[in-house]
């Protein structure tokens, strides 16, 4: 009797936004084990150092606004190698779920009945927040956090003047290379000039680059090198700084009502 076939499997993961310290466990362990790996152009090369030599590996990405390769032959280059019984990882930067066209290849691999799992990832716009130190949520100016993404699907421009708020953290993907038109945007949806924003390049890689700018400077800005994101909101002003000399011992920092909480004398509720 002939041994029953390996079944096939594709991953749709996430690889963070570039340093591979923020892969996730999950993602070292499964590219680890991988026999094909579909990546995107941004995933970094330090990521890719990581698959063993005997996988095969495949850049499937856009390079320079050209498609290398169209959507539906990535759909067929995922399915035959599942369908061969080969454990299959299609490599996106960040999350996989945001931004690319996971919805497209989650259909075809639904349509030709392949197993498939997502494997989330970091996304660019948290690795970014965290590398500028950018609190997305601060209760004292945003109760809202979007990620919009300022690229064009098609010939439909992207529409997301809808969601600008004074109250919101505005997180854009995909700035391409004028800036004045998303200044425009933001400003003719109620955002004063004086709004805090920051671009963030190359977010957790040796190359980041983080500047810092306002709504009305923004237009004047030159562009950071690809691939960037903005994020733009009350959050992403300064922090205030320590001053020398000025309160410098946490105990002498810290408020007159304050109490120091002894975790062993919490009372245990029932
Ligand atoms: N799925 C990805 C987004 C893909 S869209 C994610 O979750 O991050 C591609 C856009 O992501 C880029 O144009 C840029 O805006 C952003 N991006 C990806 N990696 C980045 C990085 N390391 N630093 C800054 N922006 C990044």
């Amino acid at each position: 009797m002939s041994a029953p076939a390996m079944k096939g499997k594709v991953y749709l993961m996430g690889a963070g936004p570039g340093d591979p310290d923020l892969l996730t466990v999950k993602a070292l362990r499964v590219l680890r084990a991988a026999e094909v790996v579909l990546h995107d152009d941004l995933v970094s090369s330090k990521i890719l150092d990581l698959i063993p030599a005997s996988t095969q590996v495949r850049n499937v990405g856009k390079r320079c606004g050209q498609a290398a390769i169209s959507q539906e032959k990535i759909h067929s280059l995922l399915t035959s190698a599942a369908r061969e019984g080969r454990q299959v990882v299609r490599l996106k930067g960040g999350d996989p779920l945001l931004f690319g066209r996971v919805g497209e290849e989650m259909e075809a691999l639904s349509l030709a009945g392949i197993d498939f799992e997502v494997v989330p990832g970091v996304t660019s716009a948290m690795g970014a927040a965290a590398a500028a130190k950018i609190p997305l949520t601060d209760r004292r100016f945003a109760s809202k956090l979007v990620f919009v993404s300022n690229h064009a699907a098609g010939d439909t421009p992207a529409v997301w003047d809808d969601v600008i708020s004074q109250d919101a953290t505005h997180v854009v993907y995909m700035p391409g290379a004028d800036y004045s038109e998303i200044a425009a945007r933001l400003s003719a949806g109620g955002l004063n000039g004086r709004t805090p924003c920051l671009v963030v390049a190359n977010a957790t890689l040796a190359e980041q680059q983080i500047h810092r700018t306002t709504l009305h400077q923004l237009a004047l800005e030159p562009r950071l090198p690809a691939p960037a994101l903005l994020i733009v909101g009350q959050v992403a002003r300064p922090l205030p700084h320590f001053e020398q000399g000025e309160k410098a011992s946490p105990r002498a920092a810290s408020k007159p009502h304050e109490e120091v909480l002894h975790l062993t004398d919490t009372p245990i509720r029932a």
